[in-house]
């Protein structure tokens, strides 16, 4: 097992991925071309065609609401042409963010994201649970099984592991892959693991049915261009020390190579506060929702550290308007090889599970 991971991870990098590549974008959205309710899909072509003329390109979004264009080129060449003057163009602004298409301005609807029939984001509240790492077969059907029973949304597991000492145990890598889809086959729900390395893409993609970028690799910018290529959703949890700005360009990495299936996850953040394990930034949930259409979710466990402190966070992050949370559960915490303070017990979880449904409920949110 250590001999074979150790192969799988210095392998020389397949030359062929075995799945089609989305289309990235070329360069960045400078200018948004609002068209009017009213404008029909022949004048959104000759706009298209207009700037496509000039040498530029566009980013079409349908909204529910309104069709808004996103000009890619220079921005001195945009500004020579008379796209005001075009018949059912409404508005012309210049986009001043520096993240263009993960912005709402680009985007006004909503990203509602779907696997395997379960959706996250709008009305939709992902209530995604599991282990913090799977560590053996029995401790992860058994959590599986305890976290289907309660209705929720997405399994999570880790296969592989950051951790902060090289000594602790890293995770079971390629093997904990197929537990997890064993855990899929049995309870139906998709799966949520985490991505470190881009040598192990191709095994992640293949199981995962959203792929996570922890904390640690969010300006991790290869591994962002890489899973920005797959075909599967993509959950980037924000860095501990990184501002809103810099894990909305984390998700720009991503979304600018064609995957615009992004959710993005507030874990707390690093301050001077010691009580906690991290500073849950609650703030971070209104602040994303209003500069992003992409959904936005919170990890209590992380956050806090304390298995006490896990259903308060996860209240106030549903109260703030989350799309959802992601949680750690254990069937035996005290044995758990990574985290254990901050599992919920498995026996203690459908306790949990009640609260949040009931107040996801009040707020009007469908459980995904
Ligand atoms: C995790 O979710 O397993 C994890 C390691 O979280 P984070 O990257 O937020 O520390
Ligand atoms: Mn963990």
């Amino acid at each position: 097992m250590v001999a074979g991971s150790i192969r799988r991870r210095i392998g020389p990098r397949p030359e062929t991925r075995n799945y089609t590549q989305p289309v990235a974008t070329v360069g960045s959205p400078e200018l948004l071309i609002v068209m009017g309710a009213q404008a029909s899909a022949e004048q959104v072509d000759e706009v298209v065609a207009r700037l496509e003329e000039a040498g530029a390109s566009a980013h079409v979004s349908h909204g529910r609401d309104a069709t808004v264009i996103g000009a890619i080129g220079e921005r001195e060449l945009l500004a020579t042409l008379p796209l005001e003057g075009f018949p059912g163009v409404e508005q012309v602004l210049p986009i001043l963010k520096p993240y263009k298409l993960v912005s709402r301005e680009l985007h006004r609807d909503p990203t509602v994201i779907e696997t395997r029939g379960r959706r996250l984001g709008d009305n939709y509240f992902g209530f995604i649970a599991g282990p913090c790492t799977v560590e053996t077969r029995e401790q992860t059907l058994e959590t599986a099984r305890v976290v289907a029973a309660e209705g929720v949304t997405m399994l999570r597991g880790g296969a592989f592991k950051p951790r902060t000492s090289p000594y602790a145990f890293q995770g079971l890598g390629v093997e904990a892959l197929q537990i997890l889809a064993e855990a899929r086959d049995e309870t139906g729900l998709p799966l949520v693991t985490e991505l470190m390395d881009p040598r192990d893409v191709e095994a992640v993609v293949e199981i995962a049915d959203v792929i996570q970028i922890g904390a640690r690799n969010m300006q991790n910018f290869n591994l962002l261009s890489e899973v920005g290529r797959a075909p599967k959703p993509v959950l980037l949890k924000r860095g501990p020390s990184a501002s809103i700005e810099e894990l909305l360009m984390a998700a720009e990495y991503v979304v600018k190579e064609g995957n615009a299936q992004v959710i993005l996850c507030e874990r707390g953040i690093k301050t001077f506060e010691r009580a906690t394990r991290y500073t849950l930034d609650l703030s971070a949930i209104p602040v994303l929702k209003h500069e992003t259409h992409l959904p936005v979710i919170v990890d209590p466990s992380h956050a806090a550290g304390k298995r006490d402190l896990v259903l308060p966070l996860a209240r106030a992050a549903v109260a703030a308007g989350a799309d959802g949370i992601i949680v750690e559960v254990h069937p035996r915490p005290e044995e758990a090889l990574c985290d254990g303070p901050q599992q919920i017990p498995a026996a203690e979880f459908a306790d949990f599970a009640h609260e949040i449904r009931a107040l996801a409920s009040l707020l009007g949110k469908t459980i995904g």
